[in-house]
């Protein structure tokens, strides 16, 4: 199938975790996968596009700091003079520097603002402006539980995740008319590198307070972005949609 017809799907954080998984999900003939990642090393890049092929799929990686707004503004260039089109965008970039909110220091909770949350909207932004025109696309938000319940060690993160929530609903209301969807997904306690380097205790707390009595995995994700991004979520927009297990109703 000729590129230029393909279903273009763009991954922000895409070279690992819950962002590979949905890759893999999106992973099919007609559809183009580009996602970033921020580590120079290719390693995980390079294996999620040999993972996505052997799905029959097609992905191309690039390393983009999404806090960064000119590296923001040259992907999406770089997009749009390739492919001239966008039908989905998954914000799911993130990254966590816990610390008591004493002792957090201001750096800290800068880079979590900035990459979670200032990310979102620059990318936001960009696809905004090509779905407006397109008169379509689909936005989805990777939140987090937290975001909704608040989290003590989180400050940072949780602001993060609860503004992108925020994000959500306000670009949902003013892209509706155009045909644009914006959703959220907010995961609860999901097995990838980012909850891997939990120590045993902390984990074995979360899982606890987890009705499921289990951690969900990056496929549960997934195919909530699957949906959201399918014909039969066509009337949803502006809504979080919460994988958690139980553990927040
Ligand atoms: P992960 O395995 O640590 O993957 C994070 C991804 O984000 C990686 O591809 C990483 O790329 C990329 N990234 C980090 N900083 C970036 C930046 N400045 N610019 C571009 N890409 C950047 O994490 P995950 O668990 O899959 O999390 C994915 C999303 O789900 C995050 O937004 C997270 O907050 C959210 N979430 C996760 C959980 C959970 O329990 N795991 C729960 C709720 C919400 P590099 O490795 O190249 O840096």
């Amino acid at each position: 199938m000729e590129d230029e017809k393909k279903r273009i799907v763009v991954v922000t954080g895409g070279s690992k975790g819950i962002g590979r998984c949905i890759e893999l999900r999106f992973a099919r003939p007609d559809t183009k996968i580009i996602f970033n990642h921020y580590d120079p090393d290719d390693e995980a890049a390079n294996e999620t596009i040999k993972l996505v092929e052997k799905e029959g799929g097609t992905a191309v990686g690039y390393k983009v700091n999404v806090a960064s707004p000119s590296e923001v503004s040259d992907f999406f260039k770089k997009i749009m003079d390739e492919e001239g089109r966008i039908d989905v965008l998954v914000n799911n970039a993130g990254i966590t520097m816990d610390a008591i909110l004493v002792r957090m220091t201001e750096a800290a909770w800068d880079r979590v603002i900035d990459i979670n949350l200032k990310g979102a909207f620059l990318c936001t932004q960009a696809a905004a402006k090509v779905m407006m025109k397109q008169r379509s696309g689909c936005i989805i938000n990777i939140a987090s539980v937290v975001g909704a319940m608040g989290n003590a060690g989180q400050a940072n993160y949780v602001a993060s995740k609860a503004g992108l929530i925020g994000l959500t609903k306000t670009a949902a209301k003013e892209l509706a008319s155009r045909g644009v969807r914006v959703n959220a997904i907010a995961p609860g306690f999901i097995d990838t590198e980012m909850t891997a380097k939990l120590s045993e205790k902390v984990k074995e707390a979360m899982v606890a307070q987890i009705p499921f009595k289990k951690m969900g995995q990056p496929e549960d994700v997934a195919g909530a972005a699957a949906f959201l991004a399918s014909e039969d979520a066509s009337y949803i927009t502006g809504q979080v949609i919460h994988v958690n297990g139980g553990m927040y109703m």
